[in-house]
């Protein structure tokens, strides 16, 4: 059977929503007696600017917009909604959004929007939700196991272990970004030093490299810039080392890359591909790939309704 679900991806500037049309999960067991079931549908994506004001306010907005996107496309099982951050799952609170107003702490984002939707609410950190619909729907469906990737602002991601995001205690699991791949490296946002974050970030490759976005980065690196060039190196290189780890210890059958710095394309997949396999020398090359994300800028929100979807059983 067939039930609709809406996603709500929360973001510092914009929020995106979906609404997806799928069966019953995938994982559980016995579900699906006359074989797997059709793949998820994305019926409708819609985008809006999350804008300013205290939380109440900002999340009605999106409630509304939500409400407009059920009315339109629903009715919906349940809503799920991505945050850029952490947040307590058994009280549906913030904890910490590193993009928004501190105002935003404490503030319960699940029963405010269960309320006005009229419909169970999960949340989930924004990059596994990314994870989740790249991993369902996007540039790794039908893998089992799955590593993901965000390179934007910050660098986030997730992983899919045998079919199963893994979670964690309050959605915590995950943070490949702060794996500290050098030693008294450069210090990160997380209080750490030498994270991954703290080299494949945007904003790090951009200072290396002299130029104002990250795609400028590369582009200069390809003119023949030194400079440029120079930054690509370091950042691939600790990339690589970071993905090396991820495949040597979990032999993902996919690696997916995505946000902006990943928008450079086979500038950097190509030499990502090649320091990857020098890194992880114990993991056979032909045993995974790794590729860029297919879902686009709305593969937050369709992964928050397949959450929602995941969490409330079908
Ligand atoms: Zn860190």
């Amino acid at each position: 059977m067939t039930t609709r679900y809406l996603g709500i991806d929360v973001g510092g500037t914009n929020s995106k929503l979906a609404v997806l049309a799928a069966g019953p999960p995938p994982d559980r067991p016995g579900d699906h007696p006359g074989g797997p079931p059709d793949p998820p549908r994305l019926l409708a994506t819609a985008t809006i600017p999350t804008g300013g004001g205290d939380p109440v306010e900002v999340v009605e907005r999106l409630a509304a917009a939500g409400a407009r996107m059920v009315a339109a496309h629903g009715p919906v099982a349940a809503a799920g909604a991505g945050v850029p951050g952490l947040f307590d799952e058994t009280s549906g609170q913030v904890v910490f959004l590193p993009n928004l107003p501190a105002a935003w702490t404490g503030h319960r984002v699940r029963d405010q929007l269960a309320g006005r939707l009229g419909v169970p609410v999960a949340l989930l950190n924004d990059a596994r939700a990314f994870t989740l619909a790249e991993s369902r729907m996007g540039a790794a469906a039908g893998c089992s196991t799955v590593v993901c990737l965000t390179l934007g602002t910050g660098v986030g991601g997730g992983v899919v272990v045998d079919g199963r995001l893994r979670m964690g205690p309050h959605g915590r699991a995950g943070e490949l970004g702060h794996q500290v791949i050098q030693l008294d490296g450069p210090p990160c946002g997380c209080g750490n030093r030498g994270c991954v974050e703290a080299f494949a970030a945007g904003a790090a490759l951009c200072r290396l490299g002299g130029q104002p976005s990250p795609e400028a980065v590369f582009a200069a690196a390809a003119a023949g810039d030194e400079r440029a060039a120079a930054a690509v190196r370091v950042t691939v290189g600790r990339l690589a080392v970071g993905i090396a780890n991820l495949v040597t210890v979990l032999w993902p059958e996919r690696v997916v890359v995505g946000g902006g710095v990943a928008a450079a394309g086979e500038r950097l997949f190509g030499p990502l591909r090649a320091a990857v396999a020098a890194a992880a020398p114990l993991v056979d090359p032909a045993a995974y790939q790794i590729v860029p994300a297919a879902l686009g800028p709305a593969a937050g929100a369709i992964g928050a309704a397949l959450w929602a979807r995941e969490r409330t059983g079908g």
